[in-house]
Formats: structure tokens, C-alpha cells, sequence
């Protein structure tokens, strides 16, 4: 399968490692308006290639390069310095994303091809993306939550002394400072996450689950402030995402895409079924009226967003 990336900075780079790594692609095209930074990039990855799946990686000077990819991942534009929020991106990537979809557009397989957006403001972007490319929106998956629903993972697991794998939880709505904390449909070994603490004789009172939530929804501002920027967990994320598209998996994950038409219309992340054709079906989680209420506002404030572009 030949993939193309299109913006070759930190999350770009981290993304290309990362799927090289999963020996999925036979073909990986690196595209950044910076052809030096992408020739850089193609020739270092080029060289780890010796050390794990012979693929062919190649740093493009032009769309036309890309012609053959079957699914495109964007992740080209401003990333957050530290004290900005993901919005404060907003007008800056809009520009981006316009500029580089009817250039993509133009080079793909409009009947197939994927788009996998990472920019951010994710959930934003998403929309800008699937109203310019007018593919459908099952086709235009944002990562979304993929990471805070990790991060809420892990660090749950640490707190309950029990694998990741054993964990079922979710993080909803905008991937931003709006995102939903799932605490209603957490299960562990198929428990309740309630049952599992009395089981368990684990404590996790409400001062606890606030100050965990509180980590969830800062990680990515003290990974920033620590080291300018984050790039390995979404790598990962989005290999995992190819992963299961490739493999038409039929995953749940909490990837983001546009639900609704016209006014109504908006991405944000709930658990999708993930496969080959995309999204194949999108669910609709069970939520207490605090949860529900909560993602209402995160849904408004991706949609007033959007409204401002
Ligand atoms: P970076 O500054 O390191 O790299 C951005 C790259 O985009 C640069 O190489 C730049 O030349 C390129 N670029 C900009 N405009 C372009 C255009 N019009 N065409 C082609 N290339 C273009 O930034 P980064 O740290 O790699 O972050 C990239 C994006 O990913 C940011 O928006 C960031 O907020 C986002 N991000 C998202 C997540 C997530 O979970 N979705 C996580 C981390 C970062």
C-alpha cells in the first residue's frame, strides 16, 4: 500500500517512524512545503529502513508524487507553543488545510482514497477537510480523542494496578480543553469501573477522578512545556488508526468525523468502528446527564469554531 504524509515536521516525522515500524505501507511519500526538511526526513527514515520492513520512502517536490496513495495523512501546519490552546491555531490552519486538500484532491482516487487528519484544532479541521475534499465523511477521519483516550487509559491502569489491555475507557467530544471524560462507561475485566474499586477495595473518590481528569486534559500543555512539542503518543496513535483501517479491523475507537448536514453538522470523537472502508459505523455512547450535557457544550464550541473560519 502506498501512503503519502503531507507536512514532514515533528508529528509528520513521528508519524512516518511510527508506520514504518508497522511494516504495513510498501510505499511512504513525505511531502512538507519545506522540500528540504522532507528530503531530510526521507533520507533519514530511508536509512532505518535497513534495520526493520525494506520500505521505500520517498520525500516528493510536487502532488503529482502522491498520485497512487490510498490513504493521505495531513499533518502539515501551526503546532501549539507553549501557553497557546488548540484554537488559538484555528485561523493560522485553516489556511493550511485549504491550501493542501484540493492539491491532494486533485492526485487521488476520489472512490477510495482516505484522509487521516491530525492538525489541530483537530475536530475543526476535520470539517474544513471533509467540506473542501466533499468526500464522504466516512472517509475523512480526524484522530480525535485516540490519544486522550490513551493517556485516560494509562493513567487509570497505573492508579488501579491493572494492564491497559484489561481497560475499556473512553474520552469523547472535542480533542481540546472541551473533551468528555467518559466515567460512565469504564470497564475493567468487564466490571464496572464502580464494581471493579469495590472488588478490588480501591478508593477513587471524587477530589481523585478530578485531579486524574485534570491529567488527561493537560498532558499535551506539560509535554509542550517540557519539550516544545508532542509527537511520539500521536504517531503511535496514527499507526494504530492505519493499522486498523489496513487491516479492516472493524476496531472501536474514538477516531472524529462529521456527523449531521448542513447547521447541525459537526466532528467530534465517539467510539466508531474502524475497517477499510473507513468509518463503518459510528456509535452512540451511553452517557449519565452530566456527560450528555458536557458534550453538547464540547460539540458547540467545535461548531462556533468552525462558524468563525
Ligand atoms: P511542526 O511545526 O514541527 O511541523 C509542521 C510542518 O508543516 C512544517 O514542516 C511545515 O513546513 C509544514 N507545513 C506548514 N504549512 C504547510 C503547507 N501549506 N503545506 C505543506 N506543509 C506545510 O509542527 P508539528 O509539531 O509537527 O505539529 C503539526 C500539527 O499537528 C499541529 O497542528 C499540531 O497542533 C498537531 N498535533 C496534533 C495532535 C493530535 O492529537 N491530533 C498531536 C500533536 C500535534
Amino acid at each position: 500500500m502506498k501512503i503519502a504524509i503531507i507536512g514532514i515536521g515533528s508529528v509528520g516525522s513521528a508519524v512516518a517512524t511510527a508506520v514504518q515500524k508497522t511494516g504495513l505501507a510498501h510505499e511512504i511519500i513525505l511531502f512538507d512545503r519545506d522540500g528540504i526538511r522532507a528530503r531530510a526526513a526521507a533520507e533519514d527514515l530511508g536509512h532505518a529502513s535497513a534495520f526493520s520492513y525494506d520500505i521505500k520512502i520517498t520525500a516528493a517536490s510536487n502532488y503529482r508524487a502522491i498520485r497512487g496513495s490510498e490513504i493521505v495523512i495531513i499533518a502539515a501546519g501551526a503546532n501549539q507553543k507553549p501557553g497557546e490552546t488548540r484554537t488559538d491555531l484555528l485561523h493560522k490552519n485553516a489556511a493550511v488545510i485549504s491550501d493542501i486538500i484540493p492539491k491532494v484532491m486533485e492526485n487521488v482516487d476520489t472512490k477510495t482514497v482516505k484522509l487521516i487528519i491530525v492538525t489541530n484544532p483537530l475536530d475543526v479541521m476535520v470539517m474544513l477537510a471533509q467540506k473542501i475534499s466533499k468526500l464522504p465523511s466516512s472517509r475523512v477521519i480526524g484522530t480525535g480523542t485516540m490519544l486522550d483516550s490513551a493517556r485516560f487509559k494509562i493513567i487509570l491502569s497505573r492508579q488501579l494496578s491493572v494492564s491497559t489491555r484489561s481497560i475499556t475507557s473512553y474520552v469523547l467530544g472535542e480533542h481540546g480543553d472541551s473533551s468528555v471524560i467518559n466515567w460512565s462507561s469504564v470497564f475493567i475485566g468487564g466490571l464496572h469501573l464502580d464494581e471493579f474499586c469495590k472488588q478490588s477495595k480501591i478508593y477513587l473518590p471524587k477530589t481523585t477522578r478530578n485531579t486524574i481528569e485534570h491529567r488527561v486534559r493537560n498532558a499535551a500543555y506539560e509535554i509542550i512545556q517540557g519539550r516544545g512539542a508532542t509527537w511520539d503518543g500521536i504517531g503511535a496513535a496514527v499507526a494504530d488508526l492505519l493499522y486498523a483501517i489496513i487491516n479492516d479491523e472493524k476496531r472501536i475507537l474514538t477516531t472524529s468525523a462529521v456527523d449531521g448536514i448542513g447547521k447541525t453538522a459537526v466532528a467530534m470523537s465517539i467510539p466508531r468502528i474502524i475497517g477499510n472502508k473507513g468509518v463503518i459505523l459510528t456509535l452512540r455512547p451511553k452517557l449519565d446527564s452530566t456527560e450528555s450535557a458536557a458534550l453538547r457544550k464540547s460539540a458547540n464550541i467545535i461548531r462556533k469554531n468552525f462558524d468563525l473560519i
